[in-house]
């Protein structure tokens, strides 16, 4: 079981930080699980060794375009790429119609290339599950996926999900607040992925962008603090704690000693600062 980290920088803005949008890949017996899928995702996959046609299981955790921009694109990337098996995807309530609205917006382009090129019909391998509530999304003989709601205001519906394998057990965390459900679900896993929000960033974050008048209330709602961030890892008793989602991601100033400090007055394990395509 391996862990690739495609993008690390929280939020929806495309820039040149060295982070791309949120997306994260895990790797079992060579079969690629990606969740999340932010701008940039596809090229990332590619980074890390994995070809589009590959591509099977997608999970998103909430829609928000930062984690759910490329859900039609990644798809349709796969299937000019040649995929040739059905790819499931399962998220929050409105993924089954976003589905049926992107092959909508891109019917034009689908029709054509299906009698010019004579290639199959992606409609029919394209599989959406909206997921309605926490529990068990998918098993087979490699792994268990369940998902935990967390609290992402004010998003209606935001999981986190574990995967359990032979090897190893991880949790990725999504977007969320401080939610103490998620210490449960995440109970003796060997990995947690969990997203992060520096306060004192914040403040320089906001001066670049004025024109967003609730953003500080957003981010202040619904995301989690260092010192939250630890406080769950120690509960979990997860053994490492890999730093994700960074808010603001855009910032170089911003040390990786800042952006542990505070988780480390909870949690004693191993803390990772997580950077695009590091594998873990
Ligand atoms: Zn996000
Ligand atoms: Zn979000």
């Amino acid at each position: 079981m391996r862990l690739i980290l495609l993008g690390t920088r929280g939020g929806p803005r495309v820039g040149a930080s060295g982070r791309n949008n949120p997306s994260n890949l895990i790797l079992i017996n060579d079969v690629p699980y990606v969740i999340d899928c932010g701008y940039g995702t596809s090229r990332q996959l590619l980074a890390a060794g994995v070809t589009l046609d590959r591509l099977r299981h997608l999970f998103i955790t909430h829609h928000h375009s930062d984690h759910n921009l490329e859900f039609g694109t990644l798809f349709y990337n796969a299937w000019v790429s040649g995929l040739a098996a059905r790819m499931d995807a399962y998220g929050p309530v409105g993924l089954e119609q976003m589905a049926t609205d992107f092959f909508s917006y891109m019917k034009l382009d689908i029709d054509v290339r299906i009698e010019d090129e004579g290639r199959p019909d992606p409609r029919k391998l394209l599989f959406a599950h909206d997921i309605p509530k926490a529990g068990i999304v998918l098993e087979n003989d490699d792994v268990k996926v369940s998902a935990c709601e967390v609290h992402h205001p004010l998003v209606k519906q935001a999981y986190a999900y574990r995967f359990d394998a032979k090897d190893r057990s991880i949790v990725i965390s999504g977007d969320t607040t401080y939610a103490p459900q998620l210490a449960q679900f995440a109970k003796g896993a060997d990995v947690l992925v969990h997203e992060i929000m520096y306060l004192p960033g914040i403040e320089a974050l906001l001066k670049r962008l004025p024109s967003a008048t609730r953003l500080r209330e957003h981010l202040l709602a619904s995301h989690t603090v260092p010192e939250d961030v630890g406080r769950i890892a120690a509960a979990a008793e997860i053994k490492t704690l890999v730093l994700t989602h960074f808010v603001p991601g855009d910032d170089p100033s911003i040390t990786d000693a800042q952006w542990t400090e505070g988780v480390r007055k909870h949690f004693n394990g191993r803390i990772i600062v997580g950077k695009d395509l590091m594998e873990i």
